[in-house]
């Protein structure tokens, strides 16, 4: 019998009210894609390229972009793939995208801001993706990160579509991307919400000093409610709202994500079983219970007490 269980297929991400939530894997390199699998993921909901780019004093060529995005690609035949428009500065500095000292660079030119300000790192990236999309045939969805609000969404959406992406999203990892979030959901065609950078910004702490680690805890209700808003603008918009930041492989706080309104959960692949099991556990009629409960809490430990008592 234990050898049965071992063999059984793993099942799709779903309540106990069979709703689906599709569970999907945060990955780093196309090599992590086959364990991935594995695991059960149903496809990728972030997949970050900033290895492509590290360790480098030039950025990687189309070509040699396009070969790491098609290897990753033909894992998910038929499945949706996630990936990140490269993701550079704060904790991820590349000296050939953002060479100017700043003092809080957190704050400073990241993400789609840098992105912006090299434009053809960001050309070259699309075209290598665009040309890898036509090549494969796995569901390619393509966001940026560290967006602030719904110009440079619609900045980045009417790029990745000139250039021939067929699903062009943002990353909510900034507060005020969350609270222009009827907006934003209106010109993207989906939203991924960072948990880890949305709290950072939330509680204002730097997520990388261990001094203010006790503030980097994303079940805080202000976190909450800025899921909130952008999970009720993409039930508004139909459009989908997924979590890629760790709170996705919190099982309990998973739970709550969904009742917010997340469409489908990302984390690193260890973490899917237990989430799985969880969700399986409840109806959506409780998790939005337990979201309503965690969301009328005081602090980041009381949303957790609450969530449990509901
Ligand atoms: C996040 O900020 O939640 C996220 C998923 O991106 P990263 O952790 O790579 O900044
Ligand atoms: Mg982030």
């Amino acid at each position: 019998e234990r050898a049965a269980a071992a063999t059984a297929p793993i099942t799709d991400g779903a309540l106990a009210d069979g709703t689906k939530i599709p569970l999907l894997a945060n990955l780093g390199s196309p090599k992590d894609a086959a364990e991935a699998v594995a695991l059960g993921a149903e496809g990728v909901g972030l997949f970050r390229t900033e290895f492509l780019f590290l360790d480098s004093k030039t950025a990687p060529t189309v070509e040699d972009q396009q070969k790491q995005y098609t290897e990753l690609l033909s894992h998910f035949p038929g499945k949706k793939v996630v990936v990140r428009a490269l993701d550079a500065g704060a904790d991820k500095p590349l000296s050939f995208l953002n060479d100017a000292h700043e003092e809080n660079p957190a704050l400073g030119l990241r993400g789609l801001r840098a992105l912006r300000a090299k434009d053809e790192i960001l050309r070259d990236q699309l075209t290598a993706l665009v040309n890898s999309q036509n090549e494969t045939e796995a569901d390619l969805w393509v966001m940026a990160p560290m967006v602030s609000d719904s110009d440079e969404t619609d900045f980045f959406v009417k790029l990745g579509k000139e250039l021939g992406l067929t699903t062009v999203g943002v990353m909510a990892e900034v507060p005020s991307l969350a609270v222009m979030a009827d907006q934003v959901a209106e010109l993207s065609d989906f939203v991924s919400i960072g948990t880890n950078d949305l709290t950072q910004y939330t509680l204002a702490a730097d997520r990388m000093l261990s001094t203010v680690a006790s503030y980097q805890d994303p079940w805080h209700p202000a976190v909450l409610r800025l899921v909130k808003l952008l999970g009720d603008a993409g039930a508004a918009t139909g459009k989908p709202v997924g979590i890629c930041g760790e709170a996705a492989a919190d099982p309990q706080l998973a739970v709550v994500l969904v009742g917010l309104g997340a469409t489908t959960l990302s984390m690193t692949p260890a973490a899917l079983a237990d989430v799985r099991a969880e969700l399986l556990g409840v109806t959506l009629e409780q998790a939005r219970a337990k979201a309503v409960a965690a969301l009328a809490a005081h602090s980041a430990a009381g949303a957790r007490e609450a969530a449990a008592q509901a």
